[in-house]
């Protein structure tokens, strides 16, 4: 309520704000979460909750009139097509040089992720987060994420006759033939559901092509596990469609904070103020990134250090396909959830996922997000003329990771004789290098704040988020993030609170 008072407040209910809110309400704290996008727990007419990906409709995007598909083309067609302006649930942001896919609604990312919840190779870690302690998140906070998380591995049994699965077998035996390790990845997904769709059992949803526009019902997001559980608690309430714009000390203690309540079509319809004694930023990289930098530059939290909005990086994404031979079919009904990579970081500094291309139809085609050790990393400025933070990324910077990611597939090519699809992401394009899924950093720990996420310079203000991790995890990232939450958390609790 406008005017109320809250111990904390926590902007953003993805990874970071999810473990935020559990631990401090389990732990006596009254916790108030403020979401700009949907509940997401009401079907549409069709009596989904979800769109299908085969079929975006006005619940797919964050106020936009045209689809921004991924893959914006296939066969050299282009895909894309108008909607309805909504408060969709993908936000496919334009910074400039690249377009940042994130999920917007109550559960962030985990509402369109493919669930893949990979902990990265214990040698890897020092160089992710170098000043944290790699004992104590081996051995306590990672697999303390991967409880919350639900995260269990496909069954090797069922995967080697799932005609689902065709796709990644056939991935596998490429990448064996040309010496790579080939590896199964975790997924948050519910298997036993999986094989009962298979089964033909229960209503699809991974088997459906379901993915990018939240998924109707075997995946478990941050919804199913950590707010269900945060709920429980009778502690921590949430907000959705309230977006917060300011954050700034309050006379007599804590901070004010300013929110606005938008409808379904993204205006404004009232602004509202609550005072909070903390306030957890969780708003995911980018949303934390341009909330810190705007509130600096304007004067709201003048003690944040230069450091703010500096660090960003795209956790090296790039996706590509290649055109197999027609005795190498990959099967036209895919499960939209990955289930195997191919791991070359320490040779070549990339690894892949083999990705579906639920297309619904044979493609005889593979499809692969990988990711890489690219160096580059860009800086979130204020840009007082527009009155918006900028991103200096520059599509350039991709080139190493197409550089990386060549290390595997030009191998694989010249092994089969194959090539490249050049179809995917426009007319002649071989990679997706446009994009990222995994924005990370601008608020980067013990930089911008301690080692813990305190901000530096106002006592009482978090960073919990992607924001935190410096630009890469080596693999898909949310176990990190989700892992370096739940380090921190503890500590804020037995110190600060
Ligand atoms: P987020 O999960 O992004 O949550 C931030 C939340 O804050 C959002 O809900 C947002 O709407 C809200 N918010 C932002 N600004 C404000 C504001 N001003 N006021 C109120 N609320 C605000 N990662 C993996 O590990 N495995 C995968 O398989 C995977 N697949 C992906 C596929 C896609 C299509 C995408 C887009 C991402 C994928 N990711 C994957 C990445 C993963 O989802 C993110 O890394 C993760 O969600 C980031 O967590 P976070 O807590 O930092 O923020």
């Amino acid at each position: 309520e406008p005017g109320a008072h809250v111990p904390v407040l926590v902007i953003g209910t993805g990874y970071g704000g999810s473990v935020a809110a559990l631990r401090l309400a389990q732990a006596g704290v009254d916790v108030h979460m403020v979401e700009m996008g949907m509940a997401w727990d009401t079907p549409g007419s069709d009596g989904k909750i979800f769109a299908n990906t085969t079929s975006p409709d006005y619940r797919s995007y964050w106020l936009r009139t045209r689809t921004k598909q991924p893959l914006s083309n296939f066969l050299g067609f282009p895909i894309d097509k108008d909607v309805p302006r909504y408060t969709g649930i993908l936000d496919a942001e334009e910074m400039g040089g690249i377009i940042v896919y994130q999920g917007r609604g109550v559960g962030g990312g985990s509402l369109v992720n493919g669930g893949m919840a990979v902990t990265p190779k214990r040698e890897n870690f020092g160089a992710v987060l170098p000043s944290v302690d790699a004992d104590e998140m081996y051995s306590v906070y990672y697999p303390r994420a991967n409880a919350g998380l639900g995260v269990a591995t496909v069954d090797p049994t069922w995967f080697e006759t799932a005609d689902c699965y065709q796709y990644a077998r056939v991935g596998r035996k490429h990448a064996q033939r040309s010496g790579f390790p080939f590896v199964f990845v975790p997924d948050v997904y519910d298997w036993d559901y999986m094989e009962q769709e298979a089964a033909g059992t229960v209503p699809k949803s991974a088997l459906a092509g379901e993915i990018l526009y939240g998924n109707n019902y075997g995946k478990k997001s941050l919804q199913k596990t950590y707010l269900a559980q945060a709920r429980a608690t009778g502690r921590v309430t949430i907000s959705p469609l309230h977006k917060v714009t300011s954050v700034a000390p309050a006379t007599g203690g804590g901070y004010t904070v300013v929110i606005e309540q938008l409808d379904t079509v993204g205006s404004a319809t009232a602004t509202k103020t609550v005072t909070a004694d903390r306030v957890f930023f969780a708003a995911g990289s980018v949303g934390t990134s341009k909330l810190l930098v705007k509130l600096k530059a304007t004067g709201a939290l003048p003690g944040l250090n230069s450091e703010v909005g500096k660090g960003w990086g795209d956790n090296g994404n790039v996706m590509c396909g290649r055109a197999n031979h027609l005795w190498d079919p990959t099967g036209a009904v895919q499960s939209s959830i990955p289930c195997s990579g191919i791991d070359n970081w320490a040779a070549g500094g990339a690894f892949a996922e083999v990705a579906p291309l639920p297309t619904g139809i044979e493609t005889f085609a593979s499809f692969y997000l990988s990711i890489t050790k690219n160096p580059n990393r860009a800086q979130f400025s204020w840009n007082a003329a527009t009155g918006k933070v900028d991103l200096n990324w520059q599509t350039a910077w991709k080139q190493p990771s197409i550089d990386m990611a060549k290390t595997i597939f030009d191998k694989i090519n010249a092994k089969e004789g194959t090539i490249y699809r050049t179809d995917l992401f426009g007319v002649y394009k071989i990679w997706g290098d446009h994009l990222t899924y995994h924005p990370l950093g601008g608020a980067v720990l013990n930089k911008a704040t301690d080692n813990y996420g305190r901000l530096h310079g106002h006592p009482g203000l978090y960073v919990i988020d992607g924001a935190l991790i410096p630009g890469n995890t080596s693999v898909n990232p949310f176990v990190t993030i989700t892992a370096l939450a739940e380090r921190n958390i503890e500590a804020i609790i037995a110190a600060d609170l």
